[in-house]
């Protein structure tokens, strides 16, 4: 059993859209960050990875949070192990990939996680 190739193909779009709509905001924080003209940077820091990495770290933990899920979720869809609970290993149900296409554990995990027993 496992995912169809469509229903991956389908939160693969629902994935790069979410991690498009995250990068936007990080372009919006940049663009206000450069109005405001407070960057004070030596040159050599005006790399494009210390941009990025120094803005990251301006969005919202939240985002921040799903941003990098997102990211590893598009691995796992390329490696073939989208799907499986990091825990467990078993399939996540589908309708709650649907509703969080970056999960990264089943039901029964996730709550245990958020109580705090595992
Ligand atoms: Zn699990």
């Amino acid at each position: 059993m496992g995912l169809s190739e469509n229903f991956i193909k389908r939160m693969k779009k629902k994935l790069e859209k979410r991690r498009e709509e995250i990068l936007e905001t990080l372009n919006d924080l940049i663009k206000r960050s450069d109005a405001d003209n407070d960057i004070a940077m030596d040159e050599g820091d005006k790399s494009l990875i210390h941009y990025s990495l120094h803005y990251l770290s301006q969005l919202s933990s939240r985002e921040l949070k799903t941003f990098k899920a997102i990211e590893i979720a598009l691995m796992k869809i390329d490696k073939g192990t989208y799907g499986i609970c990091e825990h467990c290993g078993k399939e996540i149900n589908p309708k709650r990939i649907e509703a969080i296409p970056w999960a990264k554990y089943c039901v029964e995990c996730q709550e245990k996680i958020e109580k705090g027993y595992i």
